[in-house]
């Protein structure tokens, strides 16, 4: 078994010791969601106040409003009953270091990890890359305030999406901790 593996079961069993979440209801608590990047520094629970049961959590890289992040809220709404949304993105963030082409190109040449310094992103070896990169849109950021309004405008302007739900529009400083707000995007949120 794997370092990773077993350090991944030996936290969950520590977890489950002390477990008492077992009566917790679906929907979340504060009817609330955040729609934010997988980004490794982030901890949503953390930055937002967040306990089990409080509050939806989708998270893809950039926490970008892709279809299926929409999917997602629109299941959260109609089906769990949350009220408010959040559309969290944030400095520094990985989505902002390349564009479709360099990643077409990338995984057109290789599989294999790249790597990245002060000239871009680099392939260590050619071959077994593959063109199916080029069918899929990386939704990749150029700039972070402009990049949250138009996710907040494209939930706000979703045919299935309902009026009465604020969208607000933040970016975490992932320097201080600090959540900023987009006033443009909480502006185009507004119901
Ligand atoms: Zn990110």
């Amino acid at each position: 078994m794997s370092d990773l593996l077993n350090e991944v079961l030996g936290a969950n069993r520590k977890y489950a010791e002390s477990f008492d979440k077992a009566d917790l209801p679906m929907p979340p608590g504060r009817q609330f969601a955040i729609l934010t990047c997988m980004d490794a520094r982030l901890d949503p629970a953390k930055y937002a106040g967040l306990a089990e049961g409080d509050a939806h959590v989708i998270r893809n890289a950039g926490g970008r409003a892709s279809d299926d992040a929409i999917r997602s809220l629109v299941i959260s709404y109609k089906l769990l009953g949350t009220r408010e949304w959040f559309v969290i993105h944030h400095t520094d963030c990985g989505m902002e270091t390349f564009s479709d082409e360099i990643m077409r190109d990338l995984l057109g040449s290789s599989l294999k990890t790249s790597s990245v310094d002060e000239n871009g992103w680099h392939d260590c070896c050619e071959g077994n890359g593959s063109a199916e990169a080029k069918y899929i849109d990386w939704l990749t950021i150029k700039d972070q305030a402009q990049s949250v309004t138009e996710d907040v405008i494209r939930i706000k302007t979703h045919p299935l999406v309902p009026g009465d739900i604020p969208v607000y529009g933040y970016i975490y400083d992932v320097k201080s901790g600090q959540l900023v707000e987009v006033s443009e995007a909480t502006e185009a949120g507004k119901c």
